[in-house]
Protein backbone atom coordinates (compact mmCIF):
# COMPACT_ATOMS: atom_id res chain seq x y z
CA UNK A 1 0.00 0.00 0.00
CA UNK A 2 1.26 3.20 -1.15
CA UNK A 3 0.74 6.80 1.06
CA UNK A 4 -2.73 7.14 1.69
CA UNK A 5 -3.07 11.12 0.66
CA UNK A 6 -4.72 11.71 -2.98
CA UNK A 7 -7.11 14.14 -5.14
CA UNK A 8 -10.01 12.70 -5.70
CA UNK A 9 -12.01 13.83 -8.67
CA UNK A 10 -15.90 13.41 -9.38
CA UNK A 11 -16.06 13.99 -12.88
CA UNK A 12 -20.03 13.36 -12.31
CA UNK A 13 -20.30 16.16 -9.99
CA UNK A 14 -18.50 18.83 -12.70
CA UNK A 15 -20.69 17.74 -15.22
CA UNK A 16 -23.90 17.87 -12.85
CA UNK A 17 -22.27 21.68 -12.13
CA UNK A 18 -21.69 21.98 -15.86
CA UNK A 19 -25.58 21.68 -16.05
CA UNK A 20 -26.51 24.17 -13.41
CA UNK A 21 -24.42 26.57 -15.15
CA UNK A 22 -26.07 25.97 -18.05
CA UNK A 23 -29.70 26.07 -16.34
CA UNK A 24 -28.23 29.83 -15.37
CA UNK A 25 -27.19 30.84 -18.55
CA UNK A 26 -30.26 30.19 -20.85
CA UNK A 27 -29.71 31.08 -24.49
CA UNK A 28 -25.88 32.18 -23.50
CA UNK A 29 -23.20 29.97 -24.34
CA UNK A 30 -20.75 28.79 -21.94
CA UNK A 31 -17.27 29.09 -21.42
CA UNK A 32 -15.54 27.58 -18.87
CA UNK A 33 -12.63 28.49 -17.41
CA UNK A 34 -9.69 26.07 -17.17
CA UNK A 35 -6.84 28.37 -16.40
CA UNK A 36 -4.54 27.76 -13.88
CA UNK A 37 -4.10 24.15 -14.14
CA UNK A 38 -8.55 23.63 -14.04
CA UNK A 39 -8.05 24.98 -10.28
CA UNK A 40 -5.47 22.82 -9.34
CA UNK A 41 -7.79 19.77 -10.54
CA UNK A 42 -5.29 18.57 -13.37
CA UNK A 43 -6.67 20.93 -17.13
CA UNK A 44 -6.13 17.64 -19.27
CA UNK A 45 -8.66 15.35 -17.32
CA UNK A 46 -11.16 18.65 -16.41
CA UNK A 47 -10.93 20.09 -20.29
CA UNK A 48 -11.39 16.79 -21.77
CA UNK A 49 -14.42 15.66 -19.40
CA UNK A 50 -16.14 19.50 -20.44
CA UNK A 51 -15.44 19.49 -24.29
CA UNK A 52 -18.57 18.03 -24.96
CA UNK A 53 -20.55 20.13 -22.52
CA UNK A 54 -19.34 23.33 -23.35
CA UNK A 55 -18.93 26.05 -25.78
CA UNK A 56 -15.38 26.53 -25.63
CA UNK A 57 -13.14 26.74 -23.14
CA UNK A 58 -10.61 29.33 -21.23
CA UNK A 59 -7.38 29.57 -20.49
CA UNK A 60 -4.64 32.16 -18.82
CA UNK A 61 -1.86 32.22 -21.57
CA UNK A 62 -0.69 30.28 -24.44
CA UNK A 63 1.33 27.55 -22.37
CA UNK A 64 -1.97 26.30 -20.98
CA UNK A 65 -3.77 25.96 -24.16
CA UNK A 66 -0.68 24.49 -25.83
CA UNK A 67 -1.05 21.54 -22.97
CA UNK A 68 -4.62 20.96 -23.59
CA UNK A 69 -4.00 21.01 -27.76
CA UNK A 70 -1.14 18.69 -27.28
CA UNK A 71 -3.30 16.11 -24.83
CA UNK A 72 -6.20 16.11 -28.12
CA UNK A 73 -8.22 18.57 -26.96
CA UNK A 74 -10.12 20.45 -29.96
CA UNK A 75 -12.81 22.83 -27.97
CA UNK A 76 -12.10 26.42 -28.69
CA UNK A 77 -9.53 27.87 -26.42
CA UNK A 78 -9.48 31.43 -25.36
CA UNK A 79 -6.83 33.15 -24.05
CA UNK A 80 -7.83 35.39 -21.55
CA UNK A 81 -4.41 37.35 -21.40
CA UNK A 82 -4.06 37.68 -24.57
CA UNK A 83 -0.56 37.65 -26.01
CA UNK A 84 2.75 38.48 -24.05
CA UNK A 85 4.56 39.06 -27.21
CA UNK A 86 4.27 39.81 -31.24
CA UNK A 87 5.69 35.93 -32.05
CA UNK A 88 3.20 34.13 -29.94
CA UNK A 89 0.64 34.80 -32.67
CA UNK A 90 1.72 32.49 -35.39
CA UNK A 91 0.84 29.95 -32.60
CA UNK A 92 -2.61 31.11 -31.98
CA UNK A 93 -3.40 31.03 -35.53
CA UNK A 94 -2.17 27.69 -36.05
CA UNK A 95 -3.56 26.04 -33.56
CA UNK A 96 -6.86 27.39 -33.71
CA UNK A 97 -7.23 29.54 -30.50
CA UNK A 98 -9.16 32.69 -29.88
CA UNK A 99 -7.10 35.74 -28.62
CA UNK A 100 -8.40 38.19 -26.12
CA UNK A 101 -6.84 41.89 -27.41
CA UNK A 102 -7.09 43.95 -23.89
CA UNK A 103 -4.08 47.02 -24.73
CA UNK A 104 -3.08 48.90 -27.74
CA UNK A 105 0.34 46.97 -27.75
CA UNK A 106 -1.79 43.77 -28.63
CA UNK A 107 -3.93 45.47 -31.10
CA UNK A 108 -0.93 46.43 -33.27
CA UNK A 109 0.77 43.43 -32.57
CA UNK A 110 -2.30 42.17 -34.86
CA UNK A 111 -2.54 43.79 -37.44
CA UNK A 112 0.95 43.95 -38.13
CA UNK A 113 1.27 40.02 -37.96
CA UNK A 114 1.26 38.08 -40.43
CA UNK A 115 -1.07 35.26 -40.47
CA UNK A 116 -2.07 31.66 -41.86
CA UNK A 117 -5.73 32.43 -40.89
CA UNK A 118 -8.34 34.81 -38.71
CA UNK A 119 -8.27 34.64 -35.04
CA UNK A 120 -11.42 34.98 -33.56
CA UNK A 121 -10.99 37.74 -31.16
CA UNK A 122 -12.35 38.97 -27.77
CA UNK A 123 -11.77 42.74 -26.79
CA UNK A 124 -11.65 43.33 -23.05
CA UNK A 125 -12.95 46.47 -21.65
CA UNK A 126 -12.05 47.69 -18.33
CA UNK A 127 -15.55 48.97 -17.12
CA UNK A 128 -13.47 49.53 -13.17
CA UNK A 129 -11.54 46.29 -12.13
CA UNK A 130 -8.49 48.83 -13.21
CA UNK A 131 -6.38 45.50 -13.85
CA UNK A 132 -6.75 44.44 -17.62
CA UNK A 133 -8.75 45.87 -20.59
CA UNK A 134 -8.56 48.97 -22.76
CA UNK A 135 -10.27 51.97 -21.74
CA UNK A 136 -13.80 52.36 -22.18
CA UNK A 137 -13.50 55.70 -23.94
CA UNK A 138 -11.19 53.51 -26.25
CA UNK A 139 -14.03 51.01 -26.94
CA UNK A 140 -15.32 51.91 -30.08
CA UNK A 141 -12.33 52.32 -31.94
CA UNK A 142 -10.79 49.84 -31.09
CA UNK A 143 -13.76 47.34 -31.87
CA UNK A 144 -13.58 48.94 -35.15
CA UNK A 145 -10.09 48.37 -35.92
CA UNK A 146 -10.71 44.90 -35.17
CA UNK A 147 -13.62 44.42 -37.79
CA UNK A 148 -11.23 45.65 -40.09
CA UNK A 149 -7.91 43.92 -39.12
CA UNK A 150 -7.99 40.92 -41.56
CA UNK A 151 -5.92 38.77 -39.53
CA UNK A 152 -9.41 39.24 -37.02
CA UNK A 153 -12.27 36.76 -37.46
CA UNK A 154 -15.81 38.27 -38.08
CA UNK A 155 -18.00 39.81 -35.18
CA UNK A 156 -15.38 39.67 -32.21
CA UNK A 157 -16.70 39.52 -28.82
CA UNK A 158 -16.52 42.29 -26.39
CA UNK A 159 -16.42 41.82 -22.46
CA UNK A 160 -15.61 42.72 -19.18
CA UNK A 161 -14.79 41.20 -16.05
CA UNK A 162 -16.54 42.23 -12.76
CA UNK A 163 -14.23 43.39 -9.62
CA UNK A 164 -17.06 42.46 -6.68
CA UNK A 165 -19.37 40.24 -8.28
CA UNK A 166 -18.71 38.02 -5.17
CA UNK A 167 -20.42 40.14 -2.85
CA UNK A 168 -24.10 40.83 -4.19
CA UNK A 169 -25.55 42.98 -2.18
CA UNK A 170 -22.98 45.66 -3.66
CA UNK A 171 -23.60 48.80 -6.35
CA UNK A 172 -20.19 48.05 -8.22
CA UNK A 173 -21.56 45.26 -10.54
CA UNK A 174 -24.24 47.71 -11.64
CA UNK A 175 -21.98 50.14 -12.11
CA UNK A 176 -19.50 48.16 -14.26
CA UNK A 177 -22.85 46.77 -16.30
CA UNK A 178 -24.10 50.70 -16.91
CA UNK A 179 -20.72 51.73 -18.52
CA UNK A 180 -20.34 48.39 -20.47
CA UNK A 181 -24.14 49.03 -22.01
CA UNK A 182 -22.90 51.72 -22.92
CA UNK A 183 -20.29 51.16 -25.33
CA UNK A 184 -22.32 51.98 -28.38
CA UNK A 185 -20.41 48.21 -29.89
CA UNK A 186 -23.60 45.81 -32.28
CA UNK A 187 -20.71 43.10 -30.79
CA UNK A 188 -22.00 39.68 -28.94
CA UNK A 189 -20.82 40.71 -25.24
CA UNK A 190 -19.90 38.46 -22.14
CA UNK A 191 -19.55 39.61 -18.77
CA UNK A 192 -20.04 37.23 -16.08
CA UNK A 193 -18.21 34.87 -14.28
CA UNK A 194 -19.46 32.31 -11.62
CA UNK A 195 -20.96 34.59 -9.13
CA UNK A 196 -22.47 36.78 -11.63
CA UNK A 197 -23.53 34.27 -13.22
CA UNK A 198 -25.22 33.06 -10.25
CA UNK A 199 -26.19 36.13 -8.87
CA UNK A 200 -26.59 38.84 -11.59
CA UNK A 201 -28.69 37.86 -14.22
CA UNK A 202 -28.42 41.44 -16.07
CA UNK A 203 -24.79 40.02 -16.95
CA UNK A 204 -25.27 36.99 -19.28
CA UNK A 205 -25.58 38.27 -22.00
CA UNK A 206 -24.00 36.30 -25.49
CA UNK A 207 -21.84 33.92 -23.32
CA UNK A 208 -20.96 33.53 -19.95
CA UNK A 209 -17.52 32.21 -18.34
CA UNK A 210 -17.78 30.25 -14.87
CA UNK A 211 -14.75 29.01 -13.51
CA UNK A 212 -14.87 28.30 -9.89
CA UNK A 213 -19.12 26.96 -9.60
CA UNK A 214 -18.09 24.45 -11.95
CA UNK A 215 -15.63 22.52 -9.63
CA UNK A 216 -18.61 22.79 -7.26
CA UNK A 217 -17.72 25.22 -5.21
CA UNK A 218 -19.24 28.93 -4.33
CA UNK A 219 -17.77 31.81 -5.71
CA UNK A 220 -19.77 33.80 -3.37
CA UNK A 221 -18.29 35.52 0.05
CA UNK A 222 -20.37 35.47 2.63
CA UNK A 223 -20.72 31.80 3.62
CA UNK A 224 -24.41 32.10 4.22
CA UNK A 225 -24.81 32.42 0.40
CA UNK A 226 -24.03 29.05 0.00
CA UNK A 227 -24.89 27.38 -3.19
CA UNK A 228 -26.88 24.09 -2.27
CA UNK A 229 -27.09 22.93 -5.95
CA UNK A 230 -23.45 22.78 -6.70
CA UNK A 231 -21.30 19.38 -5.72
CA UNK A 232 -16.91 19.76 -4.93
CA UNK A 233 -15.60 17.77 -7.38
CA UNK A 234 -12.16 17.50 -5.81
CA UNK A 235 -12.10 15.78 -2.56
CA UNK A 236 -8.93 15.69 -0.80
CA UNK A 237 -8.49 12.82 1.56
CA UNK A 238 -5.96 10.67 3.73
CA UNK A 239 -5.89 8.95 6.87
CA UNK A 240 -4.60 8.64 10.40
CA UNK A 241 -1.66 7.01 11.03
CA UNK A 242 -1.25 7.46 14.15
CA UNK A 243 -2.96 7.59 17.26
CA UNK A 244 -1.91 8.44 21.11
CA UNK A 245 -3.20 10.04 24.32
CA UNK A 246 -1.98 13.69 25.13
CA UNK A 247 -2.26 14.06 28.53
CA UNK A 248 -3.59 17.98 30.10
CA UNK A 249 -0.95 20.69 29.97
CA UNK A 250 0.87 18.71 26.97
CA UNK A 251 1.51 20.20 23.45
CA UNK A 252 1.20 19.36 20.29
CA UNK A 253 3.38 19.66 17.21
CA UNK A 254 6.16 22.16 16.23
CA UNK A 255 6.45 25.41 18.55
CA UNK A 256 3.85 23.81 21.09
CA UNK A 257 1.38 25.89 19.58
CA UNK A 258 -1.61 23.48 20.88
CA UNK A 259 -1.57 22.84 24.32
CA UNK A 260 -4.30 19.81 25.86
CA UNK A 261 -6.85 21.46 28.51
CA UNK A 262 -8.17 17.83 29.34
CA UNK A 263 -6.66 14.00 28.30
CA UNK A 264 -6.93 14.54 24.30
CA UNK A 265 -6.72 11.84 22.00
CA UNK A 266 -4.91 13.24 18.72
CA UNK A 267 -5.20 11.89 15.68
CA UNK A 268 -1.59 11.94 13.34
CA UNK A 269 -2.98 12.18 9.82
CA UNK A 270 -0.20 11.74 6.25
CA UNK A 271 -1.03 15.33 4.68
CA UNK A 272 0.86 18.77 5.29
CA UNK A 273 1.58 21.79 3.63
CA UNK A 274 3.84 19.47 1.43
CA UNK A 275 0.80 18.18 -0.11
CA UNK A 276 -1.23 21.54 -0.42
CA UNK A 277 -2.58 21.54 3.12
CA UNK A 278 -2.38 25.48 4.00
CA UNK A 279 0.39 25.88 7.33
CA UNK A 280 -1.88 29.05 8.03
CA UNK A 281 -4.52 27.05 9.18
CA UNK A 282 -4.90 27.60 12.98
CA UNK A 283 -5.98 25.33 15.77
CA UNK A 284 -9.83 24.37 15.51
CA UNK A 285 -10.09 24.26 11.48
CA UNK A 286 -12.79 21.37 10.86
CA UNK A 287 -11.09 18.72 9.26
CA UNK A 288 -13.50 15.56 8.80
CA UNK A 289 -12.41 11.83 10.61
CA UNK A 290 -14.48 8.87 9.76
CA UNK A 291 -16.90 11.11 8.69
CA UNK A 292 -17.33 13.23 11.71
CA UNK A 293 -15.99 16.80 12.31
CA UNK A 294 -12.69 16.94 13.93
CA UNK A 295 -10.25 20.16 14.59
CA UNK A 296 -7.26 20.55 13.61
CA UNK A 297 -4.67 20.63 16.97
CA UNK A 298 -1.40 21.27 16.57
CA UNK A 299 0.56 23.37 13.63
CA UNK A 300 0.70 21.84 10.05
CA UNK A 301 3.63 20.23 9.32
CA UNK A 302 5.43 19.59 6.19
CA UNK A 303 4.00 16.03 5.81
CA UNK A 304 1.52 15.75 8.20
CA UNK A 305 -1.26 17.07 10.22
CA UNK A 306 -2.51 16.39 13.83
CA UNK A 307 -6.34 16.93 14.61
CA UNK A 308 -8.33 16.79 18.09
CA UNK A 309 -10.37 13.49 17.56
CA UNK A 310 -11.19 12.94 21.64
CA UNK A 311 -14.83 11.57 21.61
CA UNK A 312 -15.64 10.62 18.44
CA UNK A 313 -16.79 7.28 16.96
CA UNK A 314 -14.27 4.30 15.67
CA UNK A 315 -11.15 6.26 15.25
CA UNK A 316 -8.13 4.02 14.42
CA UNK A 317 -5.36 3.81 12.52
CA UNK A 318 -6.19 3.89 9.00
CA UNK A 319 -9.31 6.01 9.65
CA UNK A 320 -10.81 7.85 6.17
CA UNK A 321 -9.67 11.61 6.54
CA UNK A 322 -11.32 14.17 4.17
CA UNK A 323 -9.44 17.79 4.57
CA UNK A 324 -12.05 19.41 2.66
CA UNK A 325 -14.27 18.05 -0.32
CA UNK A 326 -17.23 16.43 -0.12
CA UNK A 327 -18.64 17.05 3.09
CA UNK A 328 -16.57 19.70 4.05
CA UNK A 329 -16.35 22.63 1.77
CA UNK A 330 -12.81 24.32 1.02
CA UNK A 331 -14.35 27.49 1.51
CA UNK A 332 -14.99 26.96 5.27
CA UNK A 333 -11.20 25.51 5.67
CA UNK A 334 -9.92 28.32 3.72
CA UNK A 335 -11.80 31.26 5.94
CA UNK A 336 -10.10 29.46 8.98
CA UNK A 337 -6.64 30.21 6.73
CA UNK A 338 -7.28 33.55 6.23
CA UNK A 339 -7.76 32.96 1.91
CA UNK A 340 -10.17 31.49 -0.16
CA UNK A 341 -10.69 28.22 -1.63
CA UNK A 342 -10.02 29.65 -5.20
CA UNK A 343 -6.08 29.60 -3.63
CA UNK A 344 -6.16 26.35 -1.62
CA UNK A 345 -7.09 24.66 -5.34
CA UNK A 346 -4.73 26.60 -7.72
CA UNK A 347 -1.08 26.11 -5.42
CA UNK A 348 -2.21 22.04 -5.11
CA UNK A 349 1.57 20.35 -5.92
CA UNK A 350 1.54 17.63 -7.67
CA UNK A 351 2.62 15.46 -4.27
CA UNK A 352 -1.15 14.27 -3.55
CA UNK A 353 -1.99 12.12 -6.89
CA UNK A 354 -5.32 12.99 -8.82
CA UNK A 355 -7.10 10.14 -9.04
CA UNK A 356 -10.49 10.28 -10.78
CA UNK A 357 -13.07 8.53 -8.51
CA UNK A 358 -16.20 8.85 -10.93
CA UNK A 359 -15.79 9.08 -14.31
C1 LIG B 1 -10.86 33.51 -13.99
C2 LIG B 1 -11.79 34.25 -14.86
C3 LIG B 1 -13.14 33.88 -14.96
C4 LIG B 1 -13.76 32.81 -14.09
O1 LIG B 1 -13.93 33.30 -12.78
P1 LIG B 1 -14.65 32.39 -11.67
O2 LIG B 1 -14.76 33.29 -10.49
O3 LIG B 1 -13.73 31.25 -11.41
O4 LIG B 1 -15.93 31.96 -12.22
C5 LIG B 1 -13.92 34.54 -15.89
N1 LIG B 1 -13.43 35.54 -16.65
C6 LIG B 1 -12.14 35.94 -16.56
C7 LIG B 1 -11.66 37.05 -17.41
C8 LIG B 1 -11.29 35.32 -15.66
O5 LIG B 1 -10.02 35.73 -15.56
Amino acid sequence: MSRPTQVSLNLQALRDNVAVARDLAGAARVMAVVKADAYGHGAVTIAAALSPLVDALAVACLEEALVLRAAGVEAPILLLEGVFAEDELAQVAAHSLWLTVANLEQLAWLEQATLSTPVPCWLKVDTGMNRLGIRVADAVNCYGRLERCSNAADRPVLYTHFACADNPGNTASAEQLELFNAVPCNAPRSAANSAALLCLPASRYDWVRPGYMLYGNSPLADPDDNVQSLQPVMTFTSRVIALREVAAGRSVGYGATFVARRPTLIATIAAGYGDGYPRQAPNGTPVLVNGQRATLAGRVSMDMLTVDVTGLEGIEIGSAVTLWGDGLPVDEVARYAGTVGYELLTRLPSRPPRVVTAP
